[in-house]
């Protein structure tokens, strides 16, 4: 490696540079997938204006804003006892509830 070559190296920099242009229409890229990623919608103090951080996957908030906030759901991190309170036992006298007050408000226009 005798030769030094400063002209193509400057040719190829120019090159380099309308691929980078290109990036703009490519939506596979990682720029353009970042760059069009849900921002975060929590609102600063100070500012008043929004984060705009990219939010965590499937959430609305960035992970500085409680994106991780609380423990897991699942079985997993469960503490069962006696299975009263278990998404679905909640469901199930929500569900119950609400046709009980359907059924007193009908009974009651009667
Ligand atoms: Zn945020």
């Amino acid at each position: 490696m005798s030769v030094k070559v400063d002209k193509p190296s400057s040719v190829m920099c120019k090159e380099g540079e309308g691929e980078n242009l290109k990036t703009g229409d490519n939506h596979m890229s990682p720029v353009m997938r970042l760059r069009n990623a849900p921002r975060c919608h929590a609102m600063s103090k100070r500012t008043k204006r929004q984060c705009q951080a990219p939010a965590e996957r499937g959430k609305t908030v960035c992970r500085f804003h409680g994106a991780r906030a609380g423990a897991p759901s699942g079985k997993a991190n469960g503490q069962y006892r006696h299975g009263r309170y278990t998404k679905e036992a909640l469901a199930e006298r929500r569900e119950l509830a609400t046709l009980m007050r359907e059924a007193k408000e009908t009974l009651a226009r009667i």
